[in-house]
């Protein structure tokens, strides 16, 4: 999608501090971060909502994860631990419609979540 912030971010139009990537997912530090360690995992194919996943892209999914685990040993939070999230639409709080998975670490995370 031409006016995606994130699939520019996919291509290399626009340039994000990038921590992993490969053939199929960029992760990227968050312009505004939550936590000491907080990287957003994206499919570098456009796909607005965990909605509009289809049973095709499970693969793509336990990928971003995978991406997950490796940006938390990097980082040096895989044994502290660490969160991931994923927000769907408006009340939970997405504002970024290509499917991104959040990795929050580096501090003690309360719960549940606000
Ligand atoms: P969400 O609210 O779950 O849709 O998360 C969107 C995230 O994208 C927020 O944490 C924003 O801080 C982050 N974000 C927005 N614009 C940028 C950007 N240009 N570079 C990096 N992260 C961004
Ligand atoms: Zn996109």
């Amino acid at each position: 999608m031409s006016d995606c912030l994130f699939c520019k971010m996919a291509s290399g139009e626009i340039e994000p501090d990038i921590v992993y990537q490969d053939d199929d997912v960029v992760a990227f530090r968050d312009v505004n971060p939550q936590a000491p360690t907080h990287v957003l995992v994206i499919p570098r194919r456009h796909i607005s909502t965990i909605n509009d996943l289809q049973p095709a892209d499970a693969e793509l999914v336990g990928k971003l994860f995978l991406a997950a685990q490796k940006v938390a040993e990097q980082d040096g939070i895989a044994g502290p631990g660490y969160r991931t999230v994923m927000n769907c639409n408006a009340e939970a709080g997405q504002t970024v419609f290509h499917v991104h998975l959040h990795v929050l670490g580096g501090r003690a995370m309360g719960w549940p979540p606000g």
